[in-house]
């Protein structure tokens, strides 16, 4: 067996009366992410994540921002391309792990519901997704409510 890691990290800024997804859960919150897609933050850091173990780019390369094509698009169908092109280089999913900075809303009570769906995307069992969900103490960008920062994992082997 080859085993291999990769590390996936992304910001986005919030601001009033945007939509909130993360890891394909819409989040029930006054504040969502600035961006050119869904703005899932989570899922942009998984899909690197993913990419830099099979050492396939990274999320901009593949999707661009300047592309049209890419405009509001639901991050989750950015994840399934990213998975079939981890499967096409010969690697399965062995195992990936988010975590979520993020001062508010709270989302704890959210992690199962995204747990299944990032597990669902993938085609893996639950077990094999893990997410996390922290604050930062009210310090730094995150703390003063500004954006969300995620940090991913993921182990794919061969
Ligand atoms: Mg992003």
């Amino acid at each position: 067996m080859e085993y291999r890691t990769g590390l996936g990290y992304d910001v986005h800024a919030l601001r009033p009366a945007l939509p909130m997804w993360l890891c394909g859960v819409r989040v029930p919150s006054e504040v969502g992410f600035v961006a050119h897609s869904d703005g899932d933050v989570a899922i942009h850091a998984l899909c690197d994540a993913l990419l830099g173990a099979a050492a396939l780019g990274d999320i901009g390369h593949h999707f661009p921002d300047t592309d049209p094509a890419w405009k509001g698009v639901d991050s989750k169908l950015l994840l399934r391309r990213v998975v079939e092109m981890v499967r096409a280089a010969g690697y399965a999913v062995g195992n990936v792990d988010v975590t979520i900075a993020l001062q508010a809303p709270k989302i704890g009570a959210l992690v199962p519901e995204m747990r299944a769906c990032l597990a669902g995307v993938m085609g893996v069992p639950e077990d094999r997704v893990s997410v996390k969900a922290t604050t930062t103490e009210r310090l730094g960008f995150v703390g003063r409510g500004e954006g969300c920062e995620v940090w991913a994992i993921a182990t794919i082997c061969k």
